[in-house]
């Protein structure tokens, strides 16, 4: 197993093992996403990252971000091998409505002269498509996004979309840029966090801001207790709470404006627990007739309820949101 490495957010040396992967079991983990990625393929790759064959997930004392160390992103091949990415981008989610909301009632305030807006990893065009063109010409965003397929979505959209990392996008031409800066389940996977946050100051104009979704810590926390870890290095490489945001903030200049979890989605969660448990329920979602997937779940959520009831209660509390959200803004 490879050294621990300080915090990458505060520098602490002081944390907590949460979990430890070594890469055959990384491997089985990461197969969810697709089962007919060969092994090898993710072993080498995933082996090749890290430069080792195992990795922990530590929690901080400090500032409590919990980070993947090595703390290193998952790269192309490895992201291409998992992810179909027609299948992964289209619905349109509960971030999107909060941070839409958000930017209406700002533009209405006139808090700027002009509105820009910047989405990082903007996977088909999803958000930005809804964002009226009375409130934002599509000629003042810009977004960025790795997958082919996304990318050319949101160009048929007419608004630009570049296969750009955060820190290629700091040119003269983009210091201060922008009104607002959205990144939707996004900030989870990237390594180099001091870059990463660094690169938004940059890029944002002074008193702008910037809206993120992570996943629901206390969520993944719960689904853990009861053996199933959704946060797999190296795709989710660190975990945010409030006081790990608080701390960001602190370090680069922002304040928070507002965090808000998710409400609970109980469906949701009992879904994702039973595929869990039960491997072969994956199978339903390869059945192409939509309406087949979702009478056979629904029968089997019924069917299940009472052998499973001990941990189905859990997903209902309050807390069981799957996101977190939060708006920051450049002081
Ligand atoms: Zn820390």
């Amino acid at each position: 197993m490879p050294q621990i490495i300080n915090c990458p957010l505060c520098g602490s040396k002081y944390g907590e093992i949460q979990n430890k992967y070594c890469s055959k079991d990384v491997v089985l983990l990461l197969k969810r996403n697709n089962r007919r990625v060969e092994n090898d393929l993710l072993l080498s790759s995933v082996e090749n990252l890290w430069g080792t064959d195992g990795c922990y997930f530590v929690q901080c004392a400090e500032c409590s971000l919990s980070y993947a160390s090595p703390l290193i992103s998952g790269d192309s091949t490895l992201y291409k091998a998992l992810y179909d990415n027609s299948k992964y981008y289209k619905k349109w989610k509960w971030e999107y409505d909060i941070t839409l909301k958000k930017i209406l009632l700002l533009c209405k305030q006139n808090s700027f002269t002009s509105y820009t807006l910047l989405e990082i990893g903007a996977g088909n065009g999803q958000f930005v498509k809804k964002i009226p063109n009375s409130i934002i010409l599509p000629k003042n965003i810009l977004t960025t996004e790795f997958s082919i397929f996304g990318k050319s979505e949101i160009n048929r959209l007419g608004i630009e979309c570049i296969e750009a990392k955060l820190i290629n996008l700091c040119s003269l031409e983009n210091k201060e840029k922008f009104a607002f800066i959205c990144m939707f389940q996004v900030l989870e996977h990237l390594d180099e966090l001091d870059q990463v946050f660094n690169s938004l100051s940059f890029l944002l104009k002074p008193k702008g801001h910037i809206f993120i979704a992570v996943p629901n810590n206390y969520h993944r926390e719960m689904f853990e207790s009861i053996g199933i870890i959704e946060d797999i290095p190296p795709i989710h490489i660190s975990r945010w709470n409030k006081k790990s945001f608080t701390f960001a903030a602190y370090k680069y200049g922002w304040e928070i404006v507002d965090h808000k979890i998710e409400h609970k989605r109980f469906i949701k969660n009992y879904l994702i627990y039973l595929t869990h448990k039960y491997k072969m329920l994956n199978r339903i979602n390869d059945l192409h007739n939509r309406f087949i997937r979702i009478a056979i779940k629904m029968l089997l959520l019924m069917i299940l309820f009472p052998l499973n009831l001990k941990h189905v209660m859990l997903f209902n509390k309050k807390e069981m949101g799957i996101a977190q959200w939060i708006h920051l803004q450049k002081t």
